[in-house]
């Protein structure tokens, strides 16, 4: 297995290259090179696997043999065992023919974790045996940072700095990211919204000089890596849900954002899962809802909602999706990413967008939508939803699906999301590992939004 750009201008590299590269030296995305095919007959033996199990099985087909199976296996022993539930990813039916994937059993109590922990172990292992510095440099909507801080922090060989919109972010994502102590970790807090953010880092990453004299190295979900990591959870979902019985198609809906957890699904369903639709949850950020349903990419007006880790425009995997819907070739998504840059939007053919709707369907969940689907939960169910988690829910009721089960994901806990959760006038109890936060000290960093200001407190910090 070898990994190439989605822009067609990176020579086939190997998995760690690949983990270590993040955004292709193209500016496009690393994808591998062949997806590989599960038969039916292997999905079978994996029915009764542990997550863990089935991590390093997924894995196999893609790590190239870069990574010694007993060095794998006790990095993603290590990463899980700090998770609540001993399942790491618990499916639990809500009510007829609707489950949810908990994904917030981690650290930091959002999806992030699953990815993040093992990011964590694996550039620890890499500064380690290749004896390199790393510097990780990320941009956050809220829950990537506090998870990839949480991953690395206090770690050998390496420092992370992680930007954040200044005020847009949750007070338990703040403090989750603010309140770690250690000095291999710095927190911007930007002037600006996440699109600022990510656009920042992006133009860094794309300055080979800069990324190599650096050292930097990212854990945005512009990284293959993480999006791999993801992809077990729909494996492991769908066996909860049909082991032992025919194997039929099984609907995902998924809380989007920068079109990573999402893409994860499609790629499981690529691999051989049988997927039926993938439900696209957005809220009033609701680009890709507008992709899905009129094949028009293009980014309109930031707003501010409920559900701030869905707060995005420009949706970075975007072009991972674009470069298979086109059937792989690099040259067409090259040019529609040149035609994005310079119109601020594209359009794909009909045909194209057909096939967009074969595997898709998508709704974008206004405010008051939100809120109510998740006082609805708690009446009806006595499950308490986060906002996002509530607009997968919301979704998938909204959606015509492909199938007799939806399995929408819960990408947070709603503790995180307590602003949401009092609008509905509904009180929570805090776990014990979020209230404590409310008494540390916070360190952070505020600054404005610009290249300059934040390559400057960069310099100081990877000096
Ligand atoms: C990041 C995040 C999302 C969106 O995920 P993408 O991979 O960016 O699409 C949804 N919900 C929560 C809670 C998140 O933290």
């Amino acid at each position: 297995m070898y990994y190439i750009s989605t822009r067609g201008n990176v020579g086939q590299i190997g998995f760690i290259d690949a983990f270590l590269m993040g955004l292709a030296d193209d500016g496009g995305l690393l994808v591998p090179g062949d997806i590989p095919i599960i038969s039916e007959a292997v999905l079978k033996s994996w029915e009764n696997l542990s997550f863990q199990e089935l991590m390093l099985e997924i894995f196999s087909y893609y790590t190239n043999g870069e990574i010694p199976e007993e060095d794998l296996k006790a990095m993603v022993y290590a990463s899980y065992g700090r998770f609540r539930a001993p399942e790491v990813t618990p499916v639990r039916r809500l009510k007829d023919g609707l489950h949810l994937l908990e994904l917030f059993h981690g650290p930091t109590f959002a999806f992030k974790d699953i990815a993040l922990q093992l990011m964590g172990e694996l550039y620890s292992y890499v500064a380690q045996k290749q004896n390199r510095k790393i510097h990780i440099l990320g941009a956050t909507s809220g829950d990537t940072g506090a998870s990839a801080i949480e991953g690395v922090k206090g770690k050998e060989g390496i420092k992370i700095c992680i930007l954040h919109p200044h005020q847009k972010v949750s007070k338990v994502q703040e403090l989750q990211m603010t309140t770690v102590q250690e000095d291999n970790v710095l927190n911007l807090s930007v002037h600006g919204n996440f699109d600022d953010c990510q656009r920042i880092i992006k133009e860094l990453f794309a300055d080979i000089d800069y990324k190599t004299s650096r050292h930097l190295a990212a854990i945005n979900s512009i990284n293959f890596v993480r999006i791999l990591a993801q992809t077990v959870y729909y494996f492991y979902a769908y066996f909860q849900v049909r082991k032992g019985a025919e194997y039929r198609t099984v609907d995902f809906s998924v809380p989007t954002g920068n079109f990573g957890d999402i893409f994860a699904g499609y790629l499981a369903k690529r691999m051989g899962l049988p997927v039926g639709k993938l439900i696209l949850a957005t809220n009033e950020n609701n680009i890709l809802e507008r992709f899905v349903k009129e094949g028009v990419y293009r980014p309109g007006t930031f707003q501010s909602t409920y559900s701030p880790s869905m707060d995005i425009q420009v949706a970075s995997n975007f072009e991972r999706y674009l470069y298979y819907v086109l059937d792989e070739d690099a040259q067409a998504v090259a040019s529609l990413m040149n035609q994005f840059k310079h119109e601020g939007g594209i359009t794909i053919g009909e045909e194209t967008l057909r096939r967009v709707q074969r595997d898709f369907a998508a709704h974008g969940v206004e405010g008051e939508e939100c809120l109510a689907t998740i006082r609805k939960y708690k009446d009806e169910t006595g499950y308490l939803l986060d906002p996002h988690s509530a607009c997968g829910v919301a979704a998938a009721e909204r959606c015509e699906g492909a199938s007799d089960i939806c399995v929408s994901l819960a990408t947070a806990h709603p503790a995180k999301f307590d602003e949401a959760i009092r609008l509905c006038g509904i009180e929570q109890e805090f776990p014990e590992q979020i209230a404590k936060l409310f008494d540390r000290p916070q360190r952070q960093t505020i600054v404005d939004g610009t290249k300059e200001a934040i390559v400057e407190e960069l310099n100081r910090f990877y000096a």
